[in-house]
């Protein structure tokens, strides 16, 4: 129903105007023309009454504030809903459904701090743990050679090198800590080029050839042609990607084990698989691997020495490259990560070029 100063005012009269007229009319002494003229009296002093106070205080009032919502609105036009995008004739309703609308968004931001409040919490108690670990590490080392273990050849040079491996430790986790920080705070820019993603491929298989001696394991590269197949983006970025997949690929991989880098070429993108027939990767744990510090199973995975926060990286660089990763996995049996990128499109460079 549509309310404004005039049929409130209209309303309230009339029942105003019959009330007294019904009143009027029980007492004997009054004349039709009594009941009829205090009837008009009624009426018209209550509606110009009720109309004066309703238009000019309340009315007013309540056109001001939709006026100001309105203009809100406007400028803030992507935070309130679409469909209340246009002035609506009736204020009341248009301000009652914008404060509902604006209670419903400040809700969803409340709840969404509320959320990352808890991600905060989680990831410094990951840290500090994360942390730990290599710390407490190496003091046990030193500590130990300082009670006298340093006097034997044989003990001091075992304890030294553990103590360095766990200073390693603490160094790749700093410097991937500061990789995800910095990627997520935006600070770090792509540099895109174009290149052939296979040269890419050529170099990271290069890269990983002694990690895999040492386990035995054959890493190989399988493309549907030795054509160059090119794309746009961050060399170093997406070689940083596939070397991680690659080096999971062998670290959660038995002795004698297979990695593979597949190549498939579609209409207008490149799909990367990296397979292996390694541990695999339970169901309940795919698609939470991307999480920072987020290990399969602690202790097995722990032992493999990587920061835990690979895969989260991985997927940082991806989104900034537009795509996603995804991953496939059976245990005992194998995973494959996969991810799409664009191809250069050959022939918008020859028209460039022209
Ligand atoms: P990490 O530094 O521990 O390797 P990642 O972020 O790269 O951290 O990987 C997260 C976890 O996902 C690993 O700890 C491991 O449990 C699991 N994972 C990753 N890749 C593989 C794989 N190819 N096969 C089995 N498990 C994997």
């Amino acid at each position: 129903m549509y309310f404004n100063a005039k049929s409130v005012s209209l309303l309230l009269a009339l029942c105003v105007g019959g009330i007294t007229a019904a009143f009027l009319s029980i007492i004997p002494d009054v004349s039709i023309m009594g009941v009829v003229v205090g009837l008009i009296i009624s009426f018209s002093s209550s509606f110009l009454l009720t109309y004066f106070v309703l238009e000019f205080i309340f009315f007013k009032e309540i056109s001001n504030i939709h006026r100001q919502i309105h203009e809100l609105r406007q400028k803030q036009s992507n935070g309130f809903s679409p469909e209340l995008g246009q002035k609506q004739k009736n204020p009341i309703v248009d301000i009652k459904s914008q404060i509902n609308h604006y209670a419903k968004m400040k809700e969803d931001e409340i709840a969404q701090l509320k959320q990352m409040e808890q991600y905060r919490k989680e990831f410094l108690a990951n840290i500090s743990h994360e942390l730990k670990t290599p710390i407490f590490a190496t003091q046990g080392f030193i500590l130990t050679l300082l009670d006298g273990a340093v006097n034997d050849k044989n003990v001091r040079d075992r304890f030294l090198k553990k103590a360095a491996k766990s200073l390693n430790a603490l160094n790749i986790l700093v410097e991937d800590l500061l990789t995800v920080s910095k990627i997520e705070a935006g600070e770090i820019n792509m540099e895109f080029e174009e290149f052939d993603v296979q040269v890419m491929l050529v170099d990271v298989l290069e890269q990983v050839e002694q990690k895999a001696e040492k386990k035995n394991i054959t890493v190989t590269l399988e493309a549907p042609s030795d054509d160059p197949i090119y794309i746009n983006a961050d060399y170093n970025r997406l070689k940083q990607v596939v070397l991680n997949l690659v080096v999971n690929g062998i670290k959660y991989n038995n002795k004698n084990g297979w990695v593979k880098v597949i190549l498939e070429v579609k209409e207008d993108t490149v799909t990367i698989n990296v397979k292996d027939n390694g541990f695999g990767i339970p169901e309940e744990d795919q698609n939470r691997i991307f999480e920072r510090f987020y290990r399969v199973e602690k202790s097995r995975t722990k032992k493999q020495g990587g920061s835990g926060l690979g895969l989260a990286i991985c997927k940082h660089i991806l989104e900034r490259h537009d795509t996603g990763i995804s991953v496939t996995s059976t245990p005992e049996e194998g995973s494959n990560f996969s991810f799409d990128l664009k191809l250069v499109n050959d022939t918008e460079n020859e028209d460039t070029e022209l």
